[in-house]
């Protein structure tokens, strides 16, 4: 039979499994000879077994009765013992803190018998006839289930106009009569008098809590197991509500805001702890009690300087003192800061309590990125009008503008602007680069807007539905019918999708200027610098960049990229080469497509030359042209307009002359884009297959990759072959690259994308072919899960956040157990059939710390992430170095 209790000198820290966070660290604190109240702990799998089954397990309460009998021995006095009452709490604990999610139940052990025992031991009548009526109320409203405002109208009336405090011991006897009443009228029997039931019965009821509706909803949103269950503390009660010497109190060993050394934390007088959190009444900073009781205040300082030594972190605390002597109640690693976190952490390794190894595990790369953002100064005050998604973090202020063209007109003219669309499309792009932040009212975090505004570092709020953008009318409409025009200026928060009337100040990030290449300053951006560099000293996953341009690669460089993984081709078809990429659509003769191939050639010679000479030295991945072609033609229903209207003015010419009408290239392409439409163009005509359908398409870019590689020293290029799903795409579009790069007599590896699930599927054949991988994860993701990239997230993705269907989106984060089992079986196949078969991601996903510490335990060579995430897949990549035993499947 399993063991379902231990006692506080049977546990430690590391059985938080078992005995939940609080349980073991009460047993932790027991163990190094701290004041801990005596107790025990009914383990997390009791609570399992109790909800699986709907009944205690077996022996569980002779167990209890057990501990129980040991704890009584130890006091010396028993359970709700008539002229001396032991008095216990029971206090709900599970593996990951759920703060106010769940059940307490103080005072257990006291009924009409023992309350007097009690206040003749205390001394104190008042004190005991309070806990008394604390306990029914708390019983009442926990255990049984009774509405709580019963007991807080009934206090409220007795006490009038006065405090709390103004009550005396016959107020509260008075009381405790009241509060019997509604228990008796609310569940037809009395309050139970027996202590042992009082005590079973508040365990069962800590036991349910886990499954109360407020704990469900942070679970899910926590991403914290839904089987996981709580443990139950039974510990003796001490009183922070004797009398003026007696009190409680919540304290941090450092700062949590900055992480400075001193004495942070509140305190209340004659008070049990559920006062403070309450806020009945006002706290005190914890330095008085200095004044208070000298000597409870250094034994607590001392107390948490050996928490801090024993823990080798910062702790935060809650203790009570009675009558003078001081208690612990709990302890934990303290919830910090981003900046506290890394100054914390370097302060630990100068104090000598932690290595650089765990300085770096202390840390994460969500804190990271958190510090790399400019931000709002303050938000409170400001006029609200919506929330979206929370695309690309920053803050941003500015006239709101509904075009590129007017983003890039004003940005001239040095204002600072927001772009605002409905969706963005490729034709955004130098809007998006003029504007400071971005705002849609449609798509989710991998929309085009999203993905290139983080790609540029760029603050964007995507998907805010509740906008309504008339971009002709160059206006947006917010609920409560707020109009935003053209020129107004609003302000997003990147952070958290908010998105707000008129200007909120913002502060620029220290460490974001670090990165750009600034010294190392003030302490925190030190502590980053060393962080980081220590990261880097042990990850083994090298980092590269998503970055298209020469811009990009040198900002990649500067964050710490060794090369580019992904480098998209398609924005070098837009703009004025447009109307070129149109003459090859329209090209009828293997002569006219030759001719406007030969024309795109020596632009794309440059373009890559740029990017080459940015990245002397380093790899660089070039993925060939991967959109569907019609995404470089014009709109159909603009064009078909456009075409129409001149046709009607044509028609009704009154001087009866013919021609005119629409011009014959308008036409001509009308009839491409008809011809080109495709009902689901992600899975359409794009990728490889464009490369395989378009004579001369690839070759040019191949050419022009093989071009640039000779002009630029140091250039090493590598080409990536776009959606393959079987080796046989591959092997003919690799046959004529390498015979054009023999030809130009430059040698550049050949490899896929893995991003169809087929290909993954195939790893082991296509690996014959490809001489590298590279996870294309944003597709995989869509393809494997049947969701479509563009839509879903705005679509339904709140919806299965809150059915917890998943806690993340798999857009985001890699999902391990689908997508993540499709990248193993293509690390394992495509390795064996080609032991050095190099491995890299470029999906978003490779600059999502979870995802990176995946890509390091399937053994993966690189990730690739847009620039401004490389700092943060660097440190990432340290930490799964220093915390992940296995990786490498070499
Ligand atoms: C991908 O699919 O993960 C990828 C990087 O390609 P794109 O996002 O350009 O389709
Ligand atoms: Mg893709």
């Amino acid at each position: 039979m399993p063991k379902y209790v231990y006692d506080f000198t049977e546990g430690n820290k590391d059985l938080k499994d078992l005995l939940g966070g609080k349980g073991a660290n009460l047993a932790e604190m027991t163990n190094i000879g701290l004041p801990v109240p005596p107790g025990f702990t009914i383990t997390a799998e009791a609570c399992r077994h109790y909800l699986g089954h709907g009944g205690m397990p077996e022996g569980l309460e002779e167990e209890i009765g057990e501990h129980l009998a040991d704890l009584e021995e130890r006091m010396g006095k028993r359970l709700g013992q008539a002229d001396d009452p032991l008095l216990v709490s029971v206090r709900s604990g599970a593996k990951f803190s759920m703060p106010g999610m769940m059940e307490t139940v103080l005072n257990v052990g006291l009924n009409d018998d023992s309350v007097l025992g009690l206040a003749k031991q205390s001394g104190n009548d008042r004190f005991a006839w309070d806990s008394y009526r604390r306990l029914i109320q708390m019983f009442g409203k926990t255990v049984l289930d009774i509405d709580g405002e019963l007991f807080e109208h009934a206090m409220d009336d007795l006490k009038g106009e006065r405090e709390d405090t103004d009550l005396d011991a016959a107020d509260l006897q008075r009381l405790v009569e009241t509060f019997k009443g509604i228990v008796r009228e609310r569940t037809g029997r009395d309050f139970p008098a027996d202590p042992r039931e009082q005590m079973d019965l508040a365990v069962k009821a800590v036991f349910d809590s886990w499954n109360a509706p407020r704990a469900i909803l942070y679970r899910r949103q926590e991403r914290i197991p839904a089987d996981l269950g709580t443990a139950v503390n039974v510990v003796a009660m001490v009183f922070g509500n004797m009398g003026p010497d007696s009190g409680t109190g919540v304290a941090f060993t450092r700062d949590p805001g900055s992480g400075r050394q001193g004495v942070y934390g509140d305190y209340l007088r004659n008070a049990q702890g559920e006062d403070v959190v309450a806020g009945i009444r006002n706290t005190v900073p914890l330095q008085e009690l200095e004044t208070i009781n000298p000597e409870a205040y250094r034994r607590l300082l001392d107390i948490m300087a050996t928490l801090e030594r024993h823990y080798r972190d910062l702790c935060d605390i809650e203790f009570t003192i009675e009558r003078g002597r001081l208690w612990m109640l709990q302890t934990r690693v303290g919830k910090r800061t981003a900046a506290a976190a890394f100054c914390i952490a370097t302060q630990l390794v100068d104090e000598g309590l932690i290595d650089m190894d765990e300085a770096v595990t202390w840390v994460t790369g969500d804190q990271l990125a958190q510090l790399m953002f400019p931000r709002f100064a303050a938000t409170a005050g400001n006029h609200r009008l919506t929330t979206g998604m929370n695309a690309s973090p920053g803050a941003a202020a500015g006239r709101a503008v509904f075009s590129s063209e007017r983003a890039v007109e004003l940005a001239g003219r040095g204002e600072a602007v927001i772009l605002v669309r409905r969706e963005t499309n490729p034709d955004d792009l130098a809007g998006m680069i003029a504007a400071h932040g971005v705002l849609t009212s449609r798509g989710g975090k991998t929309s085009h807007a999203a993905v290139v505004a983080r790609g540029m570092g760029k603050t964007c709020v995507c998907g805010a539905e509740e906008l309504e953008v008339d971009p002709h009318a160059r206006r947006f409409t917010a609920p409560g019918g707020v109009v935003v025009d053209e020129g107004d200026v609003i302000s997003i928060d990147g952070g958290t999708g908010a998105v707000y009337l008129g200007e909120v100040p913002v502060t620029a990030s220290p460490v974001a200027e670090y990165f750009e290449g600034e010294p190392a300053g003030d302490e925190l951006v030190r502590a980053v610098d060393r962080i980081m560099t220590h990261a880097d000293s042990v990850r083994r996953l090298a980092v590269r960049a998503n970055a298209d341009t020469p811009e990009d690669a040198v900002r990649a460089r500067r964050y710490g990229a060794q090369g580019i993984g992904l480098c998209r081709t398609e924005h070098m078809f837009l703009g004025e080469r447009r109307r070129l990429v149109e003459d090859l659509i329209l090209a009828t003769t293997p002569e006219e497509r030759q001719a406007a191939l030969d024309a795109l050639e020596p632009m794309q010679t440059g373009d890559f030359t740029g990017i080459f000479e940015a990245m002397r030295g380093l790899p660089v991945t070039i993925r060939l042209i991967d959109p569907p072609l019609h995404e470089f033609l014009p709109d159909l229903t603009d064009l078909a307009v456009k075409v129409a209207l001149a046709d009607d003015r044509a028609d009704g010419r009154a001087d009866g002359r013919a021609g005119g009408g629409a011009d014959d290239r308008d036409r001509r392409l009308l009839d491409a884009v008809k011809r080109l439409h495709e009902q689901n163009p992600m899975l359409g005509l794009r990728g490889v297959r464009l490369g395989l359908t378009v004579p001369g398409l690839f070759a040019m870019q191949v050419r022009a990759i093989a071009a640039a590689a000779r002009r630029v020293e140091g250039a090493c290029a590598e080409i990536m072959i776009p959606l393959v799903g079987a080796v046989q795409e591959l092997e003919i579009v690799k046959e004529e690259a390498e015979r054009i790069l023999a030809e130009a007599g430059v040698e550049a590896a050949i490899g896929t994308m893995i991003e169809v699930p087929r290909a993954a599927l195939t790893a082991g054949q296509i690996a014959e072919a490809a001489e590298f991988f590279s996870f294309g994860t944003n597709d995989l993701t869509q393809m494997t899960w049947g969701f479509s990239r563009d839509d879903v997230e705005s679509a339904f993705f709140g919806t299965y956040l809150d059915l917890g269907v998943f806690g993340v989106s798999p857009f985001e984060s890699v999902d391990r157990e689908g997508v993540g089992r499709l990248m193993r079986i293509a690390v394992e196949e495509g390795r064996r059939t080609r032991p050095d078969l190099k491995l890299g991601i470029c999906g978003e996903h490779g600059g999502d710390p979870d995802s990176v510490h995946f890509c390091h335990e399937i053994g993966l060579d690189y990730v690739s992430c847009s620039p401004f995430r490389i700092p943060v897949a660097r440190l990432e990549a340290g930490r799964a170095a220093l915390t992940c035993a296995q990786s490498d499947t070499r």
